[in-house]
């Protein structure tokens, strides 16, 4: 039996005006946020009195306002330094989002080292932001992009994954939560067997930043890479983690004002980490939003988000798994994340039909191709909890997927 969430997570509702309305006469319940996650009003309030108050370009620290939001920056630098448990506040490079950072990190570290017969690792359950930028990357320089496999229950073969890692890849590359399955991959032990062969650990936690507690020092992997909108933040605002040791590795790869020191017309020296690595102007708007994001989940803890939502998503699990006609894909999941297929019936379907009962759920492949191909299906619907769902929600829609399930069973 599933507990109500305690006083402050019900509490927390009042935080997220969006979800007070109406969709098509019916109270929204939004059940999206693997897509992305709604905001509280300190992280838009935040963005809103820094953009009224003290916005300014960074770089240089010229004037007032431009002294206040390099602070803003610094700061929000620090806070997610602090937040994943980087060692180094120099650790922690913005960019635009996880997809961003993931091809940053494989084209402007790997990328110039890699050559011919290299090869790299991938799992068969990684976004497609975290597939083709390595798989194109491999095919450019002729090295092999090798897709490790999961088992029926969404486990990652380990026993092929040491095999693979004996011969000498360069990196593996690898989602901390799979945006599909929901479950938590055991990325602390690969990092651990890839590091006994010297390889390197490029982890996508997009799914997993504000879901549960991240500790990169303590997962010891190389790269971290998550988007700010999927953990109650802004949209267009990420975060690259790097281990300190690699930016001497590292050549700036996107070039241009803010991240050079000195420019002739015949060489240019670069400023050092982690500015060299943010050219241009930054979204410091964005960065502040992220901040405040950070620390409003801090507020409520990722200890306490991360036990609400694998509850709703082990209880969404186990009543769908009792329903007729419904293949759930993977096991039990981690978090509030499950990919369900309903026989004879199309995920858009299903999704347009929950829909008009304001219920807002995700249908077709999640950017995930190779990963439904291994389960044999095209496409499945997607429902993903936050911190804010509640017990009451899940219900109406279980309620609702079986009125979309007689609507279209009858024809
Ligand atoms: N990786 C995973 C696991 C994701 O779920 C997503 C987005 O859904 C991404 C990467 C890409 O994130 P973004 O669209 O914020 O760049």
């Amino acid at each position: 039996m599933l507990k109500t969430p305690s006083g402050q997570l019900q509490r927390c509702r009042q935080d997220f005006p969006i979800l007070k309305q109406k969709i098509h006469g019916k109270p929204l319940v939004y059940l999206d946020n693997a897509a992305t996650t709604q905001r509280p009003t300190v992280v838009t309030d935040a963005m809103k009195a820094f953009v009224e108050s003290d916005y300014a370009n960074t770089h240089g620290r010229i004037h007032a306002l431009s002294e206040r939001a390099q602070t803003h920056f610094d700061e929000g630098r620090e806070t997610v330094a602090r937040f994943i448990g980087a060692e180094y506040t120099d650790e922690v490079v913005f960019v635009s989002g996880a997809t961003h950072g993931l091809n940053w990190v494989a084209q402007g570290f790997f990328g110039p080292h890699l050559k011919s017969g290299d090869r790299v690792l991938v799992t068969v359950m990684e976004h497609h932001s975290n597939f083709v930028p390595w798989q194109q990357l491999c095919q450019r320089v002729g090295a092999e992009c090798v897709v490790i496999d999961i088992d029926d229950a969404g486990q990652l073969d380990l026993e092929q994954l040491s095999v693979e890692l004996a011969r000498n890849p360069v990196c593996l590359v690898m989602a901390h939560v799979s945006n599909v399955l929901g479950q938590i991959n055991p990325v602390k032990t690969c990092v651990e067997l890839a590091h006994q062969h010297g390889v390197k650990v490029v982890v996508d936690g997009a799914q997993a930043a504000g879901r549960i507690p991240i500790n990169v020092s303590d997962l010891g992997c190389d790269f971290y890479v998550f988007s700010g909108h999927k953990m109650y933040g802004p949209s267009g605002m990420g975060v690259v983690y790097g281990r300190r040791t690699h930016w001497s590795n590292m050549q700036p790869w996107i070039l241009g004002g803010g991240a050079v020191a000195t420019v002739s017309a015949e060489q240019v020296t670069f400023l050092a980490p982690p500015a060299c690595f943010e050219a241009g102007t930054q979204h410091v708007e964005g960065v502040v939003g992220l901040t405040a994001a950070i620390r409003y989940i801090e507020s409520i803890g990722l200890s306490v988000i991360a036990a609400h939502e694998r509850a709703l998503g082990q209880y969404i699990w186990q009543a769908l798994s009792g329903y007729r006609g419904c293949r759930v894909l993977g096991g039990m999941p981690d978090c509030g994340l499950i990919s369900f297929v309903l026989e004879g019936m199309h995920p858009h379907d299903v999704v347009m039909l929950l829909d008009q009962l304001g219920i807002a759920i995700r249908g077709g492949h999640h950017c995930a191709q190779p990963l439904m191909k291994r389960f044999g299906v095209m496409a499945s619907s997607r429902v993903s909890c936050a911190v804010y769902n509640t017990r009451d929600e899940v219900d109406v829609f279980l309620n609702a997927l079986g009125q979309v399930q007689e609507v279209l069973g009858a024809q």
